[in-house]
């Protein structure tokens, strides 16, 4: 059957409430069912449980405008699926999905106080895991409580970070919706937009909130390694215990630190696991030769990492960029349906952490960036961020006014 001809059944009394404004489709003919009276509520079913105890049920058309403020709440009506009115109603419905930022409780999803958030942003300032540290052998099992409540204090502070990412990316997509609603109902502007409004200072705090459990070093350190070249990975006599076949592992090794180093927010250090898991799978049980094997790896993503400082060391004193970029919506996996964030965790940081003014009617936002950082999103970033730099000619206009005029290549005609 063609889709044209399905019937939607909307709940047009608990969407359409007197506030929201009809437009030209006011005029729209809805066909309702009232009490004998003919006063009271309308509603979208002959069946619905309030007119049970009427006498006789009359059918009556009213156009929208009129009939607006008296849509039985919990009634559905029947309408084809190329009505006019299903699409106005799912667009009064994404607005109205802000109307919880709007509120006198101004972050209705934030369940973290802010001594959680301090603790966290003290603990990612330090890394990801607690620093090892060389203990005595007496306090040997105080040390182990310490040691995990260490453990527990990271993890924590990670699982914050994590939340305030996706609550971030999720109230994008709402900001998102509402202004595709907008778009093609434009005489819904003036009701969306305090609503907008609202729900742009709560993008901010989590922002904001994200920002302070990022460390800018790291993101900058990561923002070289795609442009590292490739080290010499001869093996020498220390990594005898990988075999015949040890070039080739520690080239897997370097790929895969090098792909994880340059698309994560953590500090280069913390990515050293990306190398070592290639080595563990290449030993599987085997034991000789590991450890020094082991020993010989750290000492040879040390210098990949003293190669990524070198390489931002040589841009010190560049100036800062200002670059463009459209967020990109949430994707949906096409079998599980799970939501997923095409940003990786580099370019969600880099954002959240540089960003300095957004233009949400067109969800684009300005970052200041560091020289090598705006390098690499202008070159290496996905089309879908459309990153493009703003002030080409120094013209000396503001920020907000830059970015405003600024079209990105995706939404051009
Ligand atoms: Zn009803």
């Amino acid at each position: 059957m063609p889709s044209t001809t399905a019937t939607y059944r909307m709940d047009l009394g608990l969407v359409l409430d007197p506030e929201v404004p009809p437009g030209p489709l006011g005029d729209f003919e809805l066909v309702c069912f009232t009490s004998s009276s003919g006063k009271g509520k309308l509603h979208g079913q002959e069946t619905c449980g309030s007119l049970r105890s009427s006498t006789s049920v009359q059918q009556s058309t009213l156009a929208l405008r009129e009939a607006k403020g008296r849509l039985c709440a919990t009634c559905r009506w029947p309408l084809p699926a190329d009505s006019p009115l299903v699409a106005f109603t799912d667009a009064v419905r994404a607005i109205r999905q802000l109307e919880a930022y709007a509120g006198p409780e101004p972050h209705p999803d934030t369940d973290f106080d802010e001594a959680e958030e301090r603790d966290a942003a003290a603990a990612t300032a330090i890394g990801e895991y607690p620093q090892e540290h060389a203990g005595s052998a007496d306090d040997g099992k105080a040390e182990e409580v310490d040691d995990r409540m260490e453990w527990e204090r990271f993890e924590r502070a990670r699982l914050i970070r994590e939340r305030h990412r996706d609550h971030w990316r999720y109230l994008h997509g709402y900001m998102r919706e509402s202004v595709d609603a907008v778009a093609a109902h434009p005489w819904l502007c003036p009701f969306a937009e305090p609503l907008q409004h609202a729900l742009a200072a709560q993008i901010e705090h989590e922002r904001q909130a994200l920002a302070a459990l990022l460390r800018p070093d790291a993101l900058l350190d990561s923002s070289v390694v795609p442009s590292l070249s490739v080290p010499n990975l001869t093996a020498g006599p220390e990594f005898a215990g990988l075999g015949p076949n040890a070039h080739n592992i520690l080239r897997t090794a370097w790929t895969s630190w090098q792909h994880t180093a340059a698309t994560t927010w953590r500090a280069l250090e913390d990515d050293d696991f990306a190398a070592r898991s290639v080595i563990y799978d290449a030993f599987g049980r085997r034991r000789k030769g590991r450890d020094e094997v082991f020993a010989a790896l750290d000492r040879l993503t040390s210098r990949w990492i003293d190669a990524a400082r070198v390489a931002v060391a040589e841009h010190r004193g560049a100036p800062r960029q200002l670059v463009g970029v459209k967020l990109p919506p949430l994707e949906r996996e096409a079998y599980s349906g799970q939501r997923r964030d095409p940003l990786t965790d580099w370019e969600a940081g880099v954002i959240a952490t540089h960003q300095v003014a957004a233009n949400w009617s067109a969800c684009t936002v300005a970052l200041l960036l560091p020289h090598p950082v705006a390098e690499r999103l202008l070159a290496d970033a996905p089309a879908s961020l459309s990153a493009e730099r703003l002030d080409t000619e120094e013209s000396g206009l503001p920020i907000t006014t830059l970015l405003t005029r600024w079209t990105p290549q995706n939404d051009l005609p």
